[in-house]
C-alpha cells in the first residue's frame, strides 16, 4: 500500500455551503518527470469518480509528478474554465501522497451544477446534445448562452445559492435547444436582462421561457424562480392584462403545466413525457405568409398541441403574433401524446397564456390585444341591461390598421356569421356578446359586453 498509487481527490469550496466539497467526474491528468533532468518520462489520465476522488499508478521512484484538472466532463456534458481556459495546473507532488486538487471555487461550482442539470435534463427529455463550454469570469454581466459559438458565459452574481443553480440550467437550456431542439426561437434579439413578467414578442418569449422551464424540471426548487413558475399559471398571473403568448413566464408555466402531475391544479388535466415536449418543440411546424415556419413561439406550438388552426382560436388569441407570421395551418409530424385530448391542452393554455377557464374573448383584450395598429372602441357600444326578447342592436367600431375591415360577432361563443359593425337581435337570457374585427392584411381585435336580461331593464327604443 501507500506507495503503489498516486491517490486524492478533486473538491472545492462551495460559497452556498461554507464547505469543501467534492467535484464529481472531472478529468485528472499527471506528467510524469525525471527527477535528475526534468524529462518526461510518462503520464496517466483518469476520470475523478462520482465522489471526485481519482487513482492511478504509481510509476516508481526518482519521479516527479505533476497534476493537471480541466473542469472536462467524463461523461461528455461541459467543460468550465475561468476566462475561457478548462485547466487547472498543480505543483509538483508526489507518489506517496494523496493529493487534493482544489479547483477555483466558481468555476466549480458552475461545473457541478452544470453537470446534475444535464443528467436530468438527458433523462427527462431523452435527448442530449455535443459537449458544451462555460466560461467563467468574474464581474457582474448578466449569464447568457451565444448561439454563434454555442458557448456559455457565466459571470459572479450568477453563481452561488438558488439563483446559480437557476442560471446554468437556464443557460444549458437555450444550449440544448439551439442543438437538440432545432434551434432556439430567436437568437440574438431578445432583452438581456430578461424578466419573467416581462412582455416581449412569442419567439424570445419561447426561447427564454422555455429555459426558465428547463431550469425547473431539471433542479425543481434547487433553483430560484421554482415556485413562480410552478405556480404561475393558478397563483402570479402576471400578464393578466396583455397576450401571455409574448411573456417569458406565462410560457414557462404553460410548459411546465404541459409535463407536471396531471390535476395538480383543476384546469391541468395533462401529463405527458418529456420526450414528446422535445420531439413537438423540434418537429412541430406551421404554415404562415411567409411559407413554412417551424414553431417560432407558444402560439404556434399551441396550434401543433392542438393539431389545428380553428378560427375560433386564430381569430381571438394571440393578436399579437405579426400577421406575416401568422399560422393557417400546423404540421404536429405526426407526434400525439398518450391521452391526446384537444380539450385538455385548450383548458390548459387558455388559463396559463390567459388566466381564463374557457375559450372566449379576453375582457382584457379590449385594450391590448390588438394587432398591427387596429384599434377598437374599447366598450361595445349598446345597450347593457334589456328586456327579455327584445330586439336590441350593438355596435363596434374600429380604426387604424388597414381597410376594409372585416367583422365577427359571438354569442355565448356561438358565431353569428354576420360580417357587419352592428348586430341585432333578442334573448330570453343574459349572454356575453362579443365583436372580433379583422384588417386587410389580418390583424384582430376583440372586445366584449355582458348583457343581463332583466323584464324591469330599459326598452332599447326608448
Ligand atoms: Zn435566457
Amino acid at each position: 500500500m501507500g506507495d503503489s498509487a498516486i491517490t486524492g481527490s478533486v473538491v472545492y469550496y462551495n460559497l452556498s455551503s461554507g464547505a469543501y466539497e467534492a467535484v464529481p467526474n472531472a478529468m485528472v491528468s499527471v506528467t510524469i518527470r525525471n527527477s535528475y533532468d526534468n524529462s518526461v518520462s510518462g503520464g496517466f489520465s483518469v476520470a475523478a469518480d462520482a465522489s471526485g476522488s481519482f487513482s492511478m499508478p504509481c510509476a516508481g521512484e526518482l519521479q516527479d509528478y505533476y497534476g493537471t484538472v480541466s473542469l472536462t466532463s467524463a461523461l461528455g456534458y461541459l467543460s468550465v474554465g475561468p476566462n475561457g481556459s478548462t485547466s487547472f495546473v498543480y505543483p509538483q507532488f508526489s507518489c506517496n501522497f494523496a493529493a487534493n486538487f482544489y479547483m477555483d471555487s466558481p468555476s466549480a461550482r458552475v461545473f457541478v451544477n452544470g453537470s446534475i442539470a444535464i443528467a436530468n435534463s438527458q433523462a427527462f427529455f431523452q435527448r442530449g446534445r455535443s459537449m458544451v463550454p462555460v466560461s467563467y469570469t468574474a464581474g457582474t454581466t448578466t449569464a447568457y448562452y451565444l448561439a454563434d459559438n454555442d458557448h456559455i458565459y457565466i459571470f459572479s452574481t450568477s453563481v452561488w445559492d438558488a439563483y446559480g443553480v437557476f442560471t446554468i440550467a437556464h443557460e444549458y437550456g437555450h444550449a440544448f435547444q439551439e442543438k437538440a431542439l432545432g434551434g432556439i426561437t430567436a437568437p440574438g434579439n431578445c432583452p438581456s436582462p430578461h424578466y419573467l413578467d416581462g412582455y416581449y414578442n412569442q419567439a424570445c418569449a419561447l426561447t427564454e421561457g422555455f429555459a426558465d422551464y428547463h431550469a425547473i424540471v431539471t433542479r425543481d426548487t434547487a433553483a430560484t424562480f421554482a415556485n413562480q413558475i410552478k405556480n404561475y399559471s393558478s397563483s402570479f398571473l402576471f400578464h393578466v392584462n396583455a397576450d401571455g403568448s409574448t411573456q417569458e413566464g406565462a410560457v414557462a408555466a404553460f410548459l411546465y403545466d404541459l409535463t407536471d402531475p396531471a390535476g395538480d391544479e383543476s384546469f391541468d388535466a395533462v401529463q405527458y413525457p418529456g420526450s414528446y415536449l422535445a420531439d413537438l418543440m423540434h418537429y412541430c411546424t406551421v404554415t404562415t405568409p411567409l411559407g413554412p415556419r417551424r414553431a417560432l413561439g407558444v402560439d404556434h406550438l399551441v396550434y401543433c398541441l392542438e393539431q389545428t388552426v380553428a378560427p375560433s382560436v386564430s381569430n381571438v388569441y394571440f393578436l399579437t403574433r405579426t400577421p406575416l407570421l401568422k399560422a393557417s395551418a400546423e404540421n404536429h409530424a405526426g407526434l400525439s401524446p398518450p391521452g391526446w385530448n384537444q380539450g385538455a391542452i385548450r383548458t390548459l393554455w387558455l388559463m396559463a397564456l390567459y388566466g381564463q377557464t374557457s375559450l372566449a374573448i379576453p375582457a382584457t383584450c379590449a385594450a391590448s390585444c390588438g394587432g398591427g395598429g387596429l384599434t377598437l372602441t374599447t366598450s361595445l357600444g349598446g345597450p347593457g341591461p334589456v328586456r327579455p326578447n327584445q330586439l336590441c342592436t350593438w355596435s363596434v367600431v374600429a380604426s387604424g390598421g388597414t381597410a376594409p375591415y372585416s367583422y365577427r360577432w359571438l354569442v355565448n361563443g356561438t358565431d353569428q356569421a354576420n360580417n357587419d359593425a352592428l348586430l341585432t337581435m333578442k334573448s330570453a337570457s343574459s349572454f356575453t356578446v362579443q365583436a372580433v374585427v379583422t384588417d386587410a392584411p389580418g390583424s384582430s381585435s376583440a372586445v366584449q359586453k355582458q348583457v343581463a336580461v332583466s323584464s324591469s331593464a330599459p326598452s332599447c327604443f326608448q
